[in-house]
């Protein structure tokens, strides 16, 4: 049988990251990333096999830079005719989309509306789709959405107190983010406990420059603490997540401000940057802890803290906890931040076993707790291979 693998295209607001995936045994053959889209110095730097290259791009638009790609790609035709489809991550879907699709004219109309949802990242995942469907005109094309795991969520969870004509007229709601890894993260903690997915129960923590928890029972997102756009919710690198709402208004009267100069800075200048003063970057920020630095300090305190609140409030409805997982750069990678944030959580019963922990559950797998506590794991997400493999799994429902 010939391999049956993905082109996966992630287009961000000032880049995109691409590979070429085979959903079934979970290779990826090709990876790559191209920076500042649109601005100065923009590049393409790509691996294939244990080769890497890179290259400047002169006027990069999202056209420009896939047709850089397919070049790329043209020079090994043997991995290109091994592409049977191409996944496109979409950030935002609203209602109207619950799970991945092909993408066809409606779609597009349809992704075309939530734009306003999701402004700065809608706009270029379209660009990224049309260019991609002129360059592989023969490939069927799925768009695969952030929020589309979400969807279950109850009304309860999802509706803001605001007057209900907001969300019945504008989409005024909480959607959710990071879905696809969440759904990647705890289908892989199901398979290395061996429970039946659609009977286990979870609360996954995505930690990585944009951070979100999710509660997923029975297989479906039942919360998750991002809003109706990425910056509700937790602590992030640049973002503040939860604060109160009056703060716009009292931000612009005391500061002369305007309305999307306090957006700009909740989104960019906030979080462990905003707190610290110095740095956005988890492991910048740890280093100074140690070297005494007290804003450092302080930033991490916060956000553990405010991440332990969140799992023990996504807990609570799941009424048992199979396991709580710990994912995205500083999931995966931080014995301290997971060390601090466990250390809140001894009503849920989770203890942590410190060298477990310290080889973060490599041979354990995954799990990072002792035996008698309530599970917490760490398990490697991968949104490149989760979107090829929802790609691959629409495919397969239609033929
Ligand atoms: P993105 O959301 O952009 O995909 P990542 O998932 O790569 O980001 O996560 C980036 C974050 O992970 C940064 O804050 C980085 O400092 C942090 N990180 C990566 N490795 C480590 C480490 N060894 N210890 C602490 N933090 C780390």
């Amino acid at each position: 049988m010939t391999a049956q693998r993905v082109l996966v295209i992630n287009c961000g607001s000032s880049s995109l990251k691409f590979a070429i995936v085979d959903p079934s045994s979970g290779e990826t053959l090709v990876d790559g990333l191209a920076e500042n889209i649109n601005g100065n110095n923009a590049s393409l730097s790509w691996k294939i096999g244990q080769q890497s290259s890179k290259q400047s791009l002169a006027k990069a638009t999202y056209s420009v830079t896939l047709k850089a790609i397919n070049d790329v790609l043209s020079q090994h035709q043997d991995i290109v005719d091994s592409i049977s489809s191409v996944g496109h991550r979409v950030v935002h879907g609203g209602e109207a989309f619950q799970a991945a699709t092909l993408i066809d004219k409606k779609v597009l109309e349809g992704i075309t509306q939530c734009a306003p949802l999701a402004p700065l990242h809608n706009p270029a995942n379209l660009e990224g789709i049309q260019v991609a469907k002129k360059l592989y005109p023969t490939l069927p094309h799925v768009a695969v959405f952030d929020t589309a795991f979400h969807q279950t969520l109850p009304d309860y969870a999802y509706t803001y107190a605001l007057p209900y004509e907001w969300y019945q007229n504008h989409g005024v709601r909480r959607y959710g983010f990071h879905g696809t890894s969440h759904r990647y993260v705890t289908q892989q903690a199901a398979k290395q406990l061996q429970l039946n997915y659609q009977h286990a129960a979870f609360v996954s923590a995505h930690l990585g420059n944009g951070c979100s928890a999710t509660a997923v029972l029975n297989g479906n997102s039942i919360d998750t603490s991002m809003g109706m756009t990425p910056l509700e919710g937790l602590v992030m690198g640049t973002r503040c997540g939860d604060i109160d709402p009056s703060l716009h208004a009292y931000l612009c009267a005391q500061l002369g401000l305007s309305i999307n100069e306090v957006t700009a800075i909740l989104n960019k200048k906030s979080g462990l940057l905003g707190l610290s003063g110095t740095s956005f970057d988890m492991r910048t920020l740890e280093h100074d802890y140690h070297q005494g630095h007290q804003r450092a300090k302080l930033a991490i305190e916060i956000f553990c803290y405010r991440l332990a609140k969140t799992i023990g409030g996504l807990a609570m409805p799941l009424r048992k906890l199979d396991a709580l997982i710990f994912t995205g750069g500083i999931g995966e990678n931080s014995t301290f931040i997971r060390r601090k944030v466990l250390s809140w959580l001894h009503l849920l019963n989770v203890h942590l076993e410190v060298e477990r922990n310290a080889n973060h559950g490599a041979t354990t797998q995954g799990i990072i707790t002792s035996d008698e506590s309530t599970v917490a794991m760490v398990i490697k997400t991968d949104e490149q291979l989760a979107i090829a493999q929802e790609t691959q799994e629409v495919l397969c429902h239609i033929s």
